[in-house]
């Protein structure tokens, strides 16, 4: 008999990690390797939202808090949803977990039954599919064409429903591309939706503060309230407020389906820890500008990183709206070998050859269900940015 479950090898581990994992090692042996791969914010917590943390250890709130999260929390997470996307959620329809992350896994498992399927819109962030997989549902993933801004269309979603659908993801700003949907763009999805009411809808608007030029992301029951009876709409604070390790996400939705949540919750991690959530009301109640400040650098990394990729032979690389990332095509570098001599046929060929032989780290695109492009995250200092863009322009210049 196998040690390991048949539920755990259905799925794989996320590919960033391994390519993450690859760099350090290479940087172990003594490489210059230049880490773009990560998604996370390369700032530090800001010190106002570290100094709740340590007052909450020095008061002693070390203790056990309910599952949910901590009724300030839940309060102070309501409010930021009245604040930012004029969303009316109760205390009772949020809930507070480790991550984001947790909060797609309990969705997923309080409501899949093996072969429910859930629609995916591709490129997608590397976890969605497997974390549907592992709760025994189907992920059906629908690649969205280039020549749409990488967004999904109304007559691709109205093709993927089928009587099996129970969610719809949505990802803006989306990782990895950083395209984000405005009011505009939802409002078609909207209308497919309201004729299929069976279908609920998963926004992970984790992003969502990560706007540049002005471009203001739209979210689902904004749009259209009569969504909200079947919608999670989730976020958090690792990204906007660069707390990645801090594990605080949340979401509101139905109450019906933020007590199944719960009860999930309750028997696998009960709440996460006191600590991070005392901070995590410090972020969401306290100054906010240090989200401009960092939204600003990054608009100035992103323009040069999209110019330095769209001079690289063969790189094309559209201007995103959000998030940390950028994701160009690469299609025309492949079939070609490298300087080392690898012949490139597959994306993941490609970003191997470029950790292996210039230390730059990207992710490919498969690993996004999406072949043919690489993410770049900008999530770096501007130097080494611009280093990092050298060696990839000339890289693709020395392709054979
Ligand atoms: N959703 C997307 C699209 C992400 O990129 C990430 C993290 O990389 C998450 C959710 C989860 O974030 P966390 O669990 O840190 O809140």
């Amino acid at each position: 008999m196998s040690l390991v479950a048949d539920r755990l090898n259905r799925i794989s581990p996320s590919q960033t990690i391994v390519i993450s994992t690859r760099a350090r090692a290479l940087k172990a042996e003594g490489r210059n390797i230049i880490s773009l791969s990560a998604g996370e914010p390369d700032f530090n917590t800001p010190d106002n939202i570290a100094q709740a943390a340590i007052k909450a250890i020095a008061e002693g709130q070390t203790r056990y808090t309910d599952v949910a999260g901590t009724p300030e929390l839940r309060k102070a997470v309501a409010e930021r949803f009245r604040l930012d996307s004029g969303l009316d959620y109760t205390p009772e329809e949020i809930i507070v977990s480790t991550g984001g992350k947790q909060i797609i896994y309990n969705a997923m498992m309080a409501t899949l039954n093996p072969g429910d399927e859930a629609i995916i819109p591709a490129p997608c962030w590397v976890s969605y599919p497997d974390i549907v997989t592992l709760a025994e549902g189907v992920p059906v993933v629908v690649p969205c064409k280039r020549e749409n801004g990488f967004r999904l269309q109304a007559e691709e979603l109205e093709a993927a429903i089928t009587p099996r659908t129970k969610w719809l993801f949505l990802n803006s700003p989306c990782n990895p591309t950083g395209v984000a949907y405005s009011a505009e763009d939802l409002r078609p999805l909207c209308d497919v939706l309201l004729r299929h009411p069976h279908v609920w809808i998963f926004t992970d608007d984790i992003y969502a503060k990560l706007a540049y030029d002005g471009f203001r992301p739209a979210t689902f029951v904004e749009v259209e309230p009569r969504l909200r009876s079947r919608t999670v709409t989730m976020n958090g604070v690792s990204k906007a407020y660069a707390m990645t390790g801090w594990r605080i996400g949340f979401s509101g939705a139905p109450v019906e389906l933020t007590k199944a949540m719960n009860k999930l919750q309750g028997q696998s991690t009960s709440n996460t820890c006191s600590i991070a959530q005392a901070a995590a009301v410090e972020a969401l109640t306290g100054p906010q500008d240090f989200i401009q400040t960092m939204v600003d650098t990054y608009q100035g990394r992103r323009d040069m990183v999209v110019s330095m990729i769209n001079q690289a032979k063969g790189m094309e690389c559209a201007v995103p709206q959000g998030a940390f990332y950028v994701f160009p095509c690469i299609e025309k570098c492949l079939g070609k070998t490298s300087p080392g001599g690898k012949l490139l046929n597959t994306d993941e060929d490609f970003v191997t050859a470029l950790l292996e032989e210039e230390g730059v780290a990207a992710v490919h695109g498969s690993a996004f269900m999406y072949p043919g492009y690489m993410r770049i995250s900008y999530a770096t200092d501007t130097q080494s940015l611009r280093d990092a863009c050298t060696r990839i322009q000339r890289f693709c210049e020395s392709l054979l």
